[in-house]
């Protein structure tokens, strides 16, 4: 392959955006570790109901903290993440903007979840988590020959799961 000049030149953002979250020598890592929840669907994509609906009411349990689904009705898997949030910026407006690595793939079915983090910004085991955001558009940034470069979140806060917050719970299956 000849070698060009512009190639050079060209900002990996990637790489950039790699080390903003993870550190590197001459730089503090900014990236935080939370959750990214993504409904389980069938073979037709249909969100699969969890079992703790009420049968009449059709609502998920509210007596107990079903361990299956948190009280959101669906059946999820989460794996951990890495973001960076802009946390002040935007919030007049309603929503949160979130940054995640190009391999997240998000997309506006999912939910970004935030953990507790101890003194050192560590998450606290077993995890807790702290706050839900549903994410209302992902949009996906580019590199001039087409390589998806990273994801902007924009997601706004589930205020009114707030009665599950704080309390420990069991780990779904699958995350890791
Ligand atoms: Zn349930």
């Amino acid at each position: 392959m000849p070698y060009t000049s512009s190639h050079r030149k060209e900002l990996d953002l990637r790489n950039e955006l790699n080390r903003t979250f993870f550190g590197a020598s001459d730089e503090i890592s900014k990236g935080r570790i939370g959750l990214i929840r993504r409904i389980r669907r069938d073979s037709d994509g249909l969100a699969i109901r969890c079992e703790c609906r009420d049968q009449i009411t059709d609502e998920p349990s509210r007596d107990f903290v079903c361990s299956d689904c948190f009280g959101m009705g669906y059946l999820f898997d989460e794996r951990k993440i890495v973001y960076y949030k802009n946390d002040d910026a935007f919030r007049r407006w309603g929503y949160d903007l979130f940054y995640v690595e190009y391999s997240v793939e998000p997309t506006d079915k999912d939910y970004i979840i935030e953990i507790e983090r101890d003194v050192e910004g560590q998450p606290v085991t077993p995890i807790v988590r702290s706050r839900v955001y549903k994410i209302d558009e992902a949009e996906d940034f580019r590199a001039d020959n087409g390589r998806v470069e990273y994801w902007r979140i924009r997601a706004s806060w589930q205020k009114k799961w707030s009665v599950w917050y704080d309390v420990p719970v069991r780990e779904p299956g699958a995350a890791s």
